[in-house]
């Protein structure tokens, strides 16, 4: 067994979980949405048959002033039971078990209705929470307790209290936003008094042989957050308590510090878990960026904790733990920390799913059946939307060839896998290659495809799925040579000097000025990118931050450019657009908005902003504005009669994603 550690079982006393994997907490959407509890019951039972050891839902809220937001779940009376019954007898029968994590969103539920400790506004929500009162605060410790009773009258194995992230219970252990001078606030005992006395009314509920994890905010990454030493002396008191495990959690969602996207190196937070298995005895779970079974294995092996927690890991591949233990881990469908599908959606309100894998949260919809009317299929273009197709349309049972010009698979992912911080790309390209292996799909690299094979190799239909090509300028001197487009910059093919002016400021202008400015990647180098975002291992300050700030060396002048005078990186994704121009800003790159480009010459760029003409003496001009179809084959295929279908960039090239062709790449093959 290559993962002993990992998927070893372990013992609470009253119950056993089957090996150290929890599922983390997510939210779908599903919870609110109509029939969503037996979308959400075959989400669930999915991820169980898959193996792993402990599940924990999305939060849902004790009381109607906790919700997140004014349709978010809660689970208060004993009407909403029945729905809850249908996720954990899913669970139960494919032989896992399941928690429910009761969430009070506090200052963070975005409705006037919102309460907190105090009357201090979040700086990511417009609403100013109403200080709890006494009594509420004792109403709101019954509200924990009466929903740890209904979760475990609806089948639940145990509950998991939200302690971190800047939720309530956080919101009141913090001086940042806990203002009161009663029994709750002041010294650390009263700040915890709520955590703790949750934590009695909810065993008192449920007896003993209910698990009670307690999600423990170990570093804030805010400032006025916690010591050290108070979040040792609140695990402490957790433990005397009755926890059965604590879960650590990572920076308030207000923290300016990125703790989950793809850039966070892998397991950079682990360290933390561990400076506490120092202090308790109680299990502990570490998390944040792991998604393999080796990383999750050095975890539990090097004795950092006992659970390793993996959340968006679960939606990429439902079957990680199988795959494991079957020693298959080359055939995870590895979360790639994008967010683009997942929290991206939640934050605008939409079902939560995943870019690598389009049946998350789809699984009573997007169903792969075998065909009863097996073609012969040509997919031309392997990058991920013909991939996506040819793996489905195989797995339906058709005869699929895939073709290729380049030497490689992975269209676009080739490029994006090259910018600093997106070393993960690698992992969807090795699992392409390892499906497209294991489902023994023909794949003819270096290959030019030419209409008249569809006749000379009996082809039924063919799936163009070409991409695209960069959009060519107008401009005068666009043929300069100190002109190239991004493609060529990322692949090495340009020798770039000093001062670089980047047409275009869309996600691959920011990427290219990130690749630009940033030589090694400080996402391979664990200290290096802590010390960069100010998270100080040793702890010395309130929240983990250190004083000092980073230095960086720029020996690049770096100009990105757009036409509109909106803010730059607005299309950007919404929950990663903060942490791209924050890098980039941290690197001095020049952001200038509203700017007319004139001609390229040996001079440089001339451009004019508003009615002011400069001339911006760059070494090279690289041009990211946009893709367009490419489409070179698509009048000859079609005369050749059989039907053709686009997928991905080639049909449509304006904001061109992943997400958008591999979904589509799926549809198609199980229309077809
Ligand atoms: P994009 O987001 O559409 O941006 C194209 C840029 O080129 C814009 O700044 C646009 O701004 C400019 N432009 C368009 N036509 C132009 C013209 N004729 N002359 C001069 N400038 C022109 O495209 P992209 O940057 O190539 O990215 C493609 C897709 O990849 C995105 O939609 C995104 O989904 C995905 N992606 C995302 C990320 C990320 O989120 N980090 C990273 C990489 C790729 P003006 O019109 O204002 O000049
Ligand atoms: Fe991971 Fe991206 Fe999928 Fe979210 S959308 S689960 S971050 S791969």
């Amino acid at each position: 067994m290559s993962y002993p550690n990992l998927l070893q079982p372990l013992d609470l006393g009253f119950t056993q979980l089957k090996n150290r994997v929890l599922m983390g907490s997510m939210h779908t959407g599903l919870e609110e949405e109509k029939d969503g509890f037996s979308k959400l019951a075959q989400f669930y039972k999915e991820r169980a048959e898959g193996g792993v050891g402990l599940i924990v839902t999305g939060g849902i809220s004790p009381n109607f002033r906790g919700r997140l937001a004014p349709n978010a779940s809660q689970l208060s009376y004993s009407w909403q039971v029945k729905k809850h019954k249908l996720v954990t007898d899913a669970v139960h029968s494919a032989g896992g078990k399941i928690c429910m994590q009761i969430l009070h969103a506090g200052r963070y539920g975005y409705h006037p209705l919102a309460v907190g400790p105090s009357k201090v506004k979040s700086p990511i929500s417009p609403f100013t929470p109403s200080p709890l009162s006494s009594r509420q605060i004792h109403k709101t410790i019954k509200h924990y307790g009466r929903a740890a009773k209904l979760a475990q009258q609806a089948g639940y194995d145990g509950v998991e209290l939200m302690g971190s992230e800047g939720y309530l219970i956080n919101q009141f252990i913090c001086n940042r936003t806990n203002k009161r001078n009663d029994q709750w606030g002041g010294s650390l005992e009263n700040r915890c008094r709520l955590a703790v006395d949750v934590v009695n009314a909810v065993r008192e509920q449920v007896g003993t042989d209910f698990i009670i994890i307690f999600r423990l905010s170990m570093l804030d990454l805010v400032e006025n957050g916690s010591t050290w030493d108070e979040v040792v002396q609140l695990a402490k008191w957790l433990e005397s308590a009755g926890v059965s495990i604590i879960n650590t959690g990572i920076g308030w969602h207000e923290a300016r510090i990125p703790t989950i996207a793809t850039s966070v190196p892998r397991a950079a937070f682990s360290w933390v878990t561990e400076k506490m298995k120092q202090e308790v005895s109680v299990p502990l779970i570490a998390t944040n960026r792991i998604n393999t079974p080796e990383i999750a294995e050095n975890i539990i092996a090097s004795g950092q904790a006992d659970m390793v927690s993996m959340a968006r890991p679960f939606l990429a591949d439902p079957n990680f733990v199988q795959k494991a233990e079957n020693d298959e881990a080359q055939l995870i469908n590895t979360c790639i920390g994008c967010n683009q599908a997942c929290l991206d959606h939640t934050f605008k309100l939409k079902r939560a799913t995943c870019l690598v894998n389009p049946r998350a949260c789809y699984e009573t919809e997007l169903n792969i059946t075998l065909t009863t009317n097996q073609k012969k299929l040509a997919v031309i273009g392997a990058g991920p939307a013909g991939i996506a197709f040819a793996m489905s349309a195989k797995q339906r049972g058709h005869e699929v060839v895939l073709f290729e010009q380049k030497n490689e698979i992975g269209g676009q992912f080739n490029l994006a896998r090259k910018i600093p911080g997106k070393e993960e790309f690698n992992e969807t390209i090795r699992y392409f290659h390892e499906m497209i292996k294991k489902l023994n799909i023909e794949l003819k690299l270096n290959t030019q495809f030419e209409p008249k094979m569809v006749k000379e190799n009996g082809f039924d239909e063919v799936i163009l799925s070409s991409g695209v090509v960069p959009r060519q300028l107008t401009i005068d001197g666009i043929d300069h040579n100190k002109v190239s487009d991004y493609q060529q910059v990322l692949n090495g093919e340009v020798e770039l000097g000093e001062s670089i002016a980047i047409i275009g400021a869309g996600g691959i202008g920011f990427d290219v000025a990130h690749f630009i400015a940033e030589n090694d990647s400080i996402t391979l180098d664990q200290n290096k990118w802590l010390d960069n975002w100010g998270i100080d291992k040793n702890y010395k300050n309130a929240g983990g931050l250190d004083d000092n700030e980073p230095v960086h060396q720029r020996d690049k002048k770096i100009y990105l450019m757009q036409r509109k005078t909106s803010k730059m990186g607005k299309g950007l994704g919404k929950t990663t657009g903060w942490i791209h121009r924050s890098v980039l800003k941290q690197h001095g790159v020049i952001n200038m908005s509203g700017v007319n480009y004139e001609k390229v010459d040996d001079q440089g760029l001339h451009i004019k902003v508003g009615d002011k003409s400069e001339i911006l003496a760059v070494d090279n001009v690289v041009v990211c504005a946009g893709q367009e179809s490419n489409r070179k084959l698509l009048d000859a295929l079609q005369a050749t009669a059989v039907p053709v279908h686009m997928i991905g960039g080639v049909d449509i090239a304006a904001e061109v994603d992943a997400k958008r062709a591999i979904r589509q790449g799926v549809e198609l093959a199980l229309e077809i």
